[in-house]
């Protein structure tokens, strides 16, 4: 577990099992979990945490998502597509703002990665899972010129200034970085065609 700030922390991503990172958020009432991994230790170890929790998944896939089964959550927050693979959680629309000590703000990210991904602010600190990830088709690996663009414009809405990335060793990134990098990705588009590939 490494800790970001005095209430942010997360349980690094593994690749053996495949299972994402998790943050946890220690607010005044609950602890907030962003993403839940698929890893029965990390599954263990959030139980044995004595704390109320939420748990806010940040798309379906197995590896952030598969934790659930097992999971101790009073709540769990997550995107249409999501809840059709759990049939559990309340699905998040929009924008959804919370004050546990410090401000949350959970958020639907359009993704090229997973359809109906979403994100959380804590603080000055944004989670966003594999949300600023490419997609493969047909063997191309792509983006979605128009869920780039609304992903985008999203992202210069929130108010962190790091971002945090699964997957990643290094994890924290300045705002700054990775729009910029995702704008040098639009800025490869090519007239009417919905992908590019990078
Ligand atoms: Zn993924």
């Amino acid at each position: 577990m490494t800790s970001l700030s005095e209430r942010i922390s997360f349980i690094e991503a593994s690749e053996n099992p495949l299972s994402a990172d998790v943050g946890l958020i220690s607010g005044g009432r609950y602890l907030w979990l962003f993403d839940v991994g698929n890893d029965p230790k990390v599954t263990e170890l959030l139980n044995s945490i004595d704390r109320p929790k939420i748990a806010v998944i940040s798309h379906f896939h197995a590896d952030h998502a598969g934790g659930l089964n097992g999971l101790d959550a009073e709540k769990i927050y997550l995107g249409a597509q999501t809840f059709k693979h759990t049939g559990r959680g309340e699905i998040v629309r929009g924008d959804i703002y919370f004050n546990d000590g410090l401000p949350i703000h959970i958020f639907e990210l359009p993704s090229s990665h997973s359809p109906g991904s979403v994100g959380l602010e804590a603080g000055d600190f944004c989670f966003l899972g594999d949300g600023i990830y490419s997609t493969k088709k047909q063997g191309r690996t792509v983006y979605n010129a128009g869920l780039l663009q609304a992903e985008i414009k999203k992202l210069r809405s929130l108010s962190a200034s790091r971002f945090l990335l699964s997957h990643d060793g290094r994890f924290v990134y300045p705002r700054g970085e990775v729009i910029s990098s995702l704008e040098e990705i639009w800025s490869r588009r090519i007239k009417n065609e919905p992908y590019i590939e990078i």
